[in-house]
């Protein structure tokens, strides 16, 4: 018959890609380097499902707006998270919403851009977002589509939502407008083509009902750095009481998850301004690592900045996580750039306490706190800053090279412009792709393939149990690693480094790329 409310999220989405969190970034990658079948199942393996079809583990965003909805006066029974490849069990003509979760609707986001832009064709994300909204039984059934989360921005005009049958769109925080939202929408009444969300409380934010994708737990929202590209810049930073984080630990310890603390800088959780609180921030991760069940915390973002102005902080937290030599944890960080100049002119906010000119040297600093602790950073680089100059790629280039000697993985993203830039920028194409941004692409990835075996070794040590997979995978990262350096090799030495002529050659035929002969040799393995 079906729910009335079902929320899902697109397969992408509804993978814990192997306990290994930076392989999401692989959702971003166009479909056909590999095959699907290697993708969806030794990168992407689905999260499992109920017998009835509902997920035992969802994105965060989802857990947050079922919860929501059963705070608003909802029924359990009226509402259910749903697997993605079990809606035909769930939607039904009894179904009058489906709300959808996205990161990268339309693969526009900077880390699609950046693989689209390099490699063509489309990134699954986008792929299995179509797939949902054209699935069989939402077309027979046709309920209210509601699409949010942090891609909704891309939804926003009315003629995209109106091509691909969308009904309403929320952009921002969806805690206090999905209640009516929903209400609307099972009453059958018109609904508004976009809805901002309001900034909320923390005791507005309603505690999970179920277990997230990899233990994901949020600890504090916003940021308030002040990054003019960036979203969380218009948001308020909030931290969450422990309480309520300790109750959303327990609902995923009790699905078997370890807990993943979420925050744009996870060292500022109970920081009034910058100015860190070391006392709440150890406290929470005592709470945390020492609650009936967990036996690891992982992080998710951290700030080069917050680093170098605590190190002893960084120190304390090793210690109750009891880090040493293998045993690491890593998070996501924003280096972004190494130009004074252009920290000075978008973000300034970022290397506070210190200063713009400082930049270069704090991210060298915090990544040799970092490693010195077992901390491994994963970086961002951005490419095409708006007003970049060559100068700019040039002490980004440098600040590369000296962070060669840190275990680290740095992905370099193209600009894509939003957030409070949306208006003044445009976003970074192929097209403006100099040899010296060429260069930095490459420094970024040759620095990864020193430290990838390294990292992956490590940590298939502590989260990979099939020797199978495990083999596989290594399989497939030397394999990989060869074919990029040999391909970096040709565009250095026969192209001077002009990555686009490469590529155009690549996309007219003249130059040949021998097709992964590791996925046949994958497929051989799965079966
Ligand atoms: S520091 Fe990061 S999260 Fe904060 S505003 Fe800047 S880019 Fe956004």
């Amino acid at each position: 018959m079906g729910y009335p409310i079902v929320l899902t999220a697109d397969r992408t989405l509804m993978s814990e890609y192997g306990g290994a969190m930076f392989l999401g970034f692989s959702a971003c990658v166009p479909r056909g380097l590999v095959s699907d079948s290697v993708y969806f199942r030794i990168f992407c393996p689905p999260a499992k499902a109920n017998p009835d079809g509902s997920a035992i583990v969802a994105p965060y965003g989802t857990r947050k707006i079922e919860a929501a909805l059963l705070d608003y006066g909802f029924r359990r029974e009226d509402v259910i998270v749903a697997h993605p490849e079990r809606l035909e069990k769930i939607i039904g003509p009894e179904t009058k919403v489906l709300g959808i979760t996205e990161n990268d609707p339309l693969g526009i986001g900077p880390a699609t851009t950046t693989f689209t832009e390099i490699f063509g064709g489309e990134a699954y994300m986008a792929i299995k977002f179509r797939e949902l909204l054209n699935h069989p039984a939402v077309k027979r059934f046709r309920p209210r589509i509601i699409v949010g989360g942090a891609g909704a921005w891309q939804l926003e005009d009315e003629g995209i939502r109106r091509e691909l049958g969308i009904d309403t769109v929320v952009i921002g925080e969806g805690e206090r407008v999905v209640g009516p939202l929903f209400e609307k929408a099972v009453r059958g009444e018109d609904l508004p083509g976009v809805v901002y969300g309001e900034i909320v409380g923390v005791e507005e934010m309603p505690i999970i009902r179920g277990a997230t994708i990899d233990g994901i737990v949020e600890i504090a929202r916003g940021c308030g750095r002040g990054c003019d590209f960036c979203v969380p810049t218009l948001q308020r930073f909030r931290c969450r009481p422990i309480e309520h984080i300790l109750k959303e630990v327990e609902v995923n310890v009790r699905a078997g998850r370890q807990p993943l603390l979420h925050a744009e800088d996870v060292l500022r959780y109970g920081a009034k301004g910058l100015e860190v609180n070391r006392q709440a921030v150890t406290e929470l991760f005592k709470n945390v690592k020492n609650y009936p069940g967990v036996e690891r915390v992982g992080i998710s973002h951290f700030a080069l900045a917050t680093v170098v102005s605590a190190p002893d902080l960084i120190e304390e937290l090793s210690n109750i996580l009891n880090l040493s030599g293998k045993r690491w944890i890593s998070g996501q960080t924003g280096i972004e750039t190494g130009s004074p100049r252009l920290i000075e002119m978008h973000m300034k906010g970022k290397c506070k306490p210190f200063a713009p000119s400082e930049w270069p040297d704090i991210v060298i600093r915090a990544f040799e706190i970092l490693n010195e602790n077992n901390w491994v950073p994963c970086g961002t680089i951005i490419l095409g800053l708006p007003r970049e100059e060559e100068k700019d790629v040039e002490q980004t280039i440098s600040l590369i090279e000296k962070l060669q000697p840190f275990k680290s993985i740095i992905v370099p993203l193209f600009f894509v412009s939003a957030g409070g830039l949306k208006e003044r920028s445009r976003s970074f194409k192929l097209d403006d792709v100099t040899p010296r941004h060429a260069e930095l692409l490459f420094k970024c990835w040759k620095h990864n393939f020193v430290w990838m075996n390294r990292i992956f070794e490590e940590w298939s040590e502590m989260s990979i149990k099939s020797r199978l997979i495990k083999s596989a995978l290594r399989m497939l990262i030397s394999y990989g690693i060869r074919q990029a350096s040999k391909y970096m090799d040709i565009c250095e030495r026969e192209y001077g480094c002009d990555l686009k002529a490469m590529i155009m050659d690549y996309r007219s035929g003249q130059l040949k790329i021998r097709a992964p002969v590791v996925t046949k040799v994958f497929k051989a393995l799965l079966r």
